[in-house]
């Protein structure tokens, strides 16, 4: 039987090892509040307190069960937009910017990760974005021809190359050298618990009810305390009822994940990419020039997940019966791509929610109606580097040691 609107990352974690934070009690003051214990919560948090600072981080529910459950667990090096496009939005020297930051933050996320030894099944892999239309490949040839001229190297694949390592039949590809695959769910537990090692305050089951503020200081309540503080960083991936006056600079929508059951080897082998016995695994996750695009990966080598099929936010009455149409339609656009898993079976079909800004860049740093406040808004990348790229910019705010480049992030870039 498909299990609908569950994840299959939380499904797989012990139930005795999911961790337990207290609830937040009592007032107190901090140097830096943490609203979120999502994945750029934690890693937030983490990247405060290993600054030295005193930071208390407040979940709503429990620790990484928010959007980061229901992403695909990828870090990808790039930020999910076409650099024509962020180009054409932010201007060559903001693109260019954002696409060294989110190239640097991929490699360092690997290696923090890994200092830390988080158990999170991390593994370095590559990835392509394929050209399946003929207007999909005129796409990626504009995008190729930017970014040679933005003075980036950019690696190419025929369609040789992309029907042997990936399996597809496709007349263009740009592949990446970088990047890793992950269970999002342990990589976000795991920084939280980093992040208390360190010296973090974590509660859950604390929702922040209600934030004030004057010229020196912010207030932040739970249904149980007060924190005073200089700092409230907002790590609720879009706008909750908190911030309703910030939700005019978003769009808000859903999108959806497959993942199949047990591929069998015969089939793996067909299809080529991501097979195990591989002796080099550069190419193992694969994205189209679709709009919305699919994410393509394989889990534990024999699974397939698939993200896509984005709509505009559903309404929750309708939420179960989309998750099952969506389900479909993923399994049926996967065997458009992949015919020979034709019969594989969906395990798990989900939606995720999600804010997206018009550049497709994320908002992290300040807002001028909000003193006090940093916020890490509209990540519609479609992997989980935004979350350290969020951390990184928002600790540099904090600081006051901007990178001159950071208003490429700003609300009002
Ligand atoms: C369109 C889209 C597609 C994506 N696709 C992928 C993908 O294919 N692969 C991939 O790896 N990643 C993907 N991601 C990225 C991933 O989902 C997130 O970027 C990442 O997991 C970080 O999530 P977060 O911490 O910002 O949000 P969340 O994990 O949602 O965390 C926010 C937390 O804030 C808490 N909260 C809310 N209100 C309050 C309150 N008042 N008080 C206290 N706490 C509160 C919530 O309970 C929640 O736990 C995608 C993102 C988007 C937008």
């Amino acid at each position: 039987m498909t299990k609908y609107g569950r994840s299959p990352w939380l499904d797989a974690f012990p139930t005795s090892r999911v961790p337990a934070y207290p609830r937040h009690r009592g007032d107190m003051q901090t140097e830096a509040v943490v609203v979120g214990g999502g994945l750029t919560g934690c890693t937030t948090a983490y990247a405060f307190a290993a600054a030295g600072l005193k930071v208390l981080l407040l979940e709503a529910d429990q620790i990484g069960r928010g959007a980061t459950a229901y992403s695909s667990g990828w870090i990808a090096e790039e930020p999910g937009v076409a650099f024509a496009d962020l180009e054409k939005a932010v201007g060559l020297r903001g693109a260019r910017y954002a696409w060294q930051v989110w190239r640097r933050a991929a490699l360092d996320f690997i290696s923090l990760l890994r200092r830390l030894d988080i158990k999170c099944h991390l593994e370095e892999r590559g990835s392509a974005i394929v050209a399946a239309t003929t207007e999909q490949a005129a796409r990626l040839k504009r995008d190729q021809k930017a970014r040679r001229e933005a003075g980036f190297d950019v690696s190419m694949m025929n369609p040789l190359a992309i029907k042997t390592d990936l399996g597809l039949d496709a007349s263009a590809a740009i592949r990446s050298k970088h990047g890793a695959t992950l269970d999002p769910y342990r990589a976000c537990v795991g920084l939280a618990a980093a992040a208390a090692d360190r010296g973090a305050v974590l509660s859950e089951r604390s929702p922040v009810r209600k934030i004030t503020f004057n010229r020196k200081i912010a207030t932040v309540m739970t249904a149980n305390g007060r924190i005073r503080t200089r700092r409230v960083v907002v790590a609720t991936g879009m706008p909750t009822p908190l911030f309703k006056a910030l939700a005019r600079h978003f769009w808000f929508h859903t999108t959806y994940a497959v993942q199949t059951e047990p591929v069998p080897a015969k089939i793996r082998q067909q299809i080529g990419f991501g097979r195990p016995a591989r002796a080099s695994r550069s190419t193992d996750v694969v994205r189209d020039s679709a709009q919305p695009p699919h994410i393509i990966r394989w889990i534990d080598d024999d699974r397939i997940l698939i993200t896509g099929a984005d709509s505009e936010a559903i309404a929750p009455r309708l939420r179960d019966k989309v998750i099952v149409q969506r389900t479909g339609q993923l399994m049926y656009e996967l065997s458009t791509l992949y015919p020979e898993i034709s019969g594989i079976r969906p395990d798990y079909g989900w939606a995720a929610d999600y804010a997206r800004t018009a550049e497709g860049l994320p908002y992290l740093g300040p807002h001028r109606n909000y003193p006090h406040h940093l916020f890490a808004f509209g990540d519609s990348s479609r992997s989980v580097t935004g979350a350290y790229v969020a951390s990184r910019v928002l600790l540099r705010h904090h600081s006051g040691e901007l990178d001159r480049g950071d208003d490429v992030f700003g609300f009002h870039r």
